[in-house]
């Protein structure tokens, strides 16, 4: 145990959240969540590392109010940006299909052979906290059981398919490869040709959000296709 010991104040707040929380409801707590899992009970769901005090505040003010918590499975996500990301893809390899009668993981799924989808303006919130509208995508990734296009948060792809697949944009016409600055010097100096990518591509086509302003190597998947338009 530790040795703070909370105000009347202290108590007085933790009280009132205690009370407008439902059984089975998650109290985000800011570096904690908690979910209540009975009369006079929390369950940790997750904390970050850094929160060990904090949380250890909290179960010195629970007490004091007869409640008790449960810590034992709480995810406790690691404070080193490297370490998280470790974790966050640990996590990834577990997904399943979402389809209930497959089993299949997302990961062992044909990932190279994902759809990027422009799901054009959404709503979205800015990193001030204000609203605005943002281009939207999603990735496409074929369930190789059961055929059903699982579709993922581009994020999310990430997580499972690499950096080299996320950085891989595909239409029926073209590939689009990012290239790190160290493949870019070694593609210049060999005498090689990319393309810069604003928010078009050759033929006009939107280019994801997080691809645009890099530099990349163009393979055209489908000759037929360019001459159609000419
Ligand atoms: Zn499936």
């Amino acid at each position: 145990m530790i040795a703070w010991q909370p105000t009347d104040t202290d108590l007085a707040w933790t009280r009132t959240q205690l009370d407008a929380l439902g059984v089975g409801e998650v109290w985000d707590a800011g570096e904690m969540k908690y979910q209540r899992t009975g009369e006079a009970e929390l369950t940790l769901l997750t904390r970050t590392e850094r929160a060990t005090e904090a949380h250890a505040r909290v179960l010195v003010a629970l007490e004091a109010l007869e409640w008790g918590c449960v810590d034992d499975d709480a995810i406790v996500t690691p404070d080193d940006p490297v370490e998280q990301l470790q974790q966050a893809q640990e996590f990834a390899r577990e997904w399943r299909c979402p389809n209930e009668e497959c089993e299949t993981l997302l990961v062992d799924c044909d990932l190279d052979a994902a759809a990027w989808v422009n799901m054009g303006m959404q709503p979205a919130i800015a990193l001030d906290g204000s609203e605005m509208e943002a281009e939207r995508w999603l990735v496409d990734v074929p369930c190789s059981s059961c055929a059903t296009p699982v579709p993922m948060n581009p994020l999310d792809y990430a997580l499972i398919a690499g950096d080299d697949l996320f950085h891989t944009f595909s239409t029926p016409e073209m590939t689009y490869r990012v290239l790190s600055r160290e493949q870019t010097i070694a593609l210049i100096d060999e005498g090689g040709e990319g393309f810069a990518l604003g928010s078009r591509g050759i033929n006009g086509e939107a280019i994801p959000p997080h691809m645009q302003g890099a530099f990349c190597t163009v393979e055209v998947e489908s000759e037929t296709s360019l001459l159609e338009e000419e």
